[in-house]
């Protein structure tokens, strides 16, 4: 495939002390050494190196940025390209010259993901890697953070390959066995393929169990905050922002409004949902009737329920705890400051296992116990990151879902003494199904949708 040269800006928008502009292609070094002016022209420089000089413009001579140019000659490069990153002042102005003048020259400006894209066509990343490369950039908790790490190392690709190879040696055997039956007894090949399929499965099994953490770790946790008015909700939220890093993400292709706030509990990103509703009217279920609220609550994966200590129970207050039942809840009898009104013993019977946590916001008491109570909930048993592949997104959790259902197949056709052949056919599909995760055999127009999901400038 012939790549034309590509140019962004690589470093984030506004205020900065420096901006870089990444250049990939066959034409980078050309492109670029026209602008350039320093020691030595860049064409002459050694790769990998960095170079201190001037872009001047073309048309009138004049100097345009001070610069310090890095020449990454092909194939050790990000992109496995040809490579300029021109390092210039930062603040907008003076980063879009730069491009600009690098467009004019003939480099075309890079599409969203597309550094990462040509890393993967170039064969230098697989899919499940360059995913993780865009989880890098959006991840929001240091947890979150060694999870993408891991995949963008290759931990992920690395196992589903061997599980891969695995089911090749399986249809390998078979096939030996239908091509020369006299070799092998039909028997044993069946014993092998039991056992190998087993294996794959159960390996399955194991990264599955990941997912749900995994998850978690990638997307944060949607929470909301319930609770009649004046109970402490507002406080709770304040508490937990600003006890905690409270990150502020907009999302692609959304409008303001949508803006969601994250707040790192203990390695547990939660999502707080509706925050801005909470802070405005107190009372999700005044406002929006016990029905809306309910979906509002149904949509949540952990519900904070909040609790007077200083008041007696009103019926209000049990139709919050009927409204999230069934869903991961954590009940919090805020103001113990003051006077006990409550009646403890019906919140526990009301409870039932759902975690109980009192609180007083006011004095700061109680929260280290929620924050744990919210951790334990999620990560009960701990979360190692150091070793484990997370399967945390929902492309590679839907793939290997389906491989393992296709082993299972496979394994229930032996033990109902099917043809080989057929089995045959069920271990070929789940292992073209884990090709997907590392991105064989996934069509031209997925690929174009994943990568479209990046940031400008990787
Ligand atoms: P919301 O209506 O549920 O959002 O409740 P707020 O967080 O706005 O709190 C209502 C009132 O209760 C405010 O005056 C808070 O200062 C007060 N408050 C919150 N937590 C406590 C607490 O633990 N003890 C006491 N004594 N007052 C509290
Ligand atoms: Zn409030």
């Amino acid at each position: 495939m012939e790549m034309d040269t590509i140019a962004a800006i690589s470093t984030p928008m506004g205020e900065g002390a420096i901006g870089i502009v990444r250049v990939s292609g066959p034409d980078a070094f050309n492109i670029v050494n026209r602008l350039y002016q320093g020691k030595k022209p860049l064409i002459e420089v050694d790769s990998h190196t960095i170079n201190y000089g001037h872009l001047i413009d073309p048309v009138s001579s004049d100097i345009i940025e001070e610069v310090m140019v890095s020449i990454l000659k092909a194939p050790r490069t990000y992109t496995k390209e040809d490579m300029v990153e021109i390092n210039c002042h930062g603040g907008l102005i003076s980063v879009n010259k730069v491009l600009q003048l690098v467009l004019n020259e003939g480099a075309r400006l890079a599409e969203p993901g597309e550094f990462t894209k040509r890393a993967f066509l170039n064969g230098r990343i697989d899919l499940s890697q360059a995913e993780g490369v865009m989880d890098l950039i959006r991840a929001k908790t240091d947890r979150a953070m060694n999870v993408a790490i891991n995949q963008v190392e290759g931990k992920l690709s690395k196992r589903v390959q061997t599980l891969r190879q695995a089911l090749l040696e399986t249809v390998a055997h078979v096939e030996v066995n239908i091509d020369y039956p006299e070799y092998d007894a039909e028997e044993m090949t069946l014993e092998v393929l039991q056992e190998k399929a087993s294996y794959v499965s159960s390996e399955i099994d194991r990264l599955l169990q990941t997912a749900h953490q995994g998850k978690i770790l990638r997307e944060g946790l949607s929470t909301v905050i319930i609770g009649r008015p004046n109970v402490g909700k507002s406080s709770l939220l304040n508490n937990l922002v600003h006890e905690n890093k409270a990150i502020v993400t907009d999302i692609p292709g959304t409008t303001r409004d949508v803006i969601e706030e994250y707040v790192n509990v203990r390695g547990v990103p939660l999502r707080l949902l509706d925050t801005a509703g909470i802070r405005q009217t107190e009372d999700i279920v005044e406002r929006l009737g016990v029905e809306r609220s309910r979906k509002v609550v149904n949509d949540a994966e952990l519900v904070l329920l909040v609790l007077n200590y200083n008041e007696e129970l009103t019926t209000a207050d049990e139709e919050l705890f009927q409204l999230s039942e069934g869903r991961d809840t954590i009940i919090i009898v805020n103001k113990t400051d003051l006077p006990e009104k409550i009646d403890m013993k019906r919140i526990q019977s009301l409870a039932g296992s759902r975690p109980i946590v009192t609180t007083s916001l006011l004095k700061d008491e109680g929260v280290d116990e929620l924050e744990e109570a919210i951790r334990h909930l999620f990560f009960a048993g701990d979360l190692e990151t150091g070793d484990m592949s997370y399967v945390s997104n929902s492309r590679h959790i839907a793939l290997l879902t389906q491989a393992k259902k296709t082993i299972e197949e496979a394994l229930g056709a032996v033990e109902a003494g099917m043809p080989i052949d057929m089995v045959q056919i069920d271990i070929t599909k789940a292992w073209e199904l884990l090709g997907e995760v590392i991105g064989e055999s996934v069509s031209e127009s997925l690929i174009d949708q994943l990568f479209s999901q990046f940031c400008l400038g990787k």
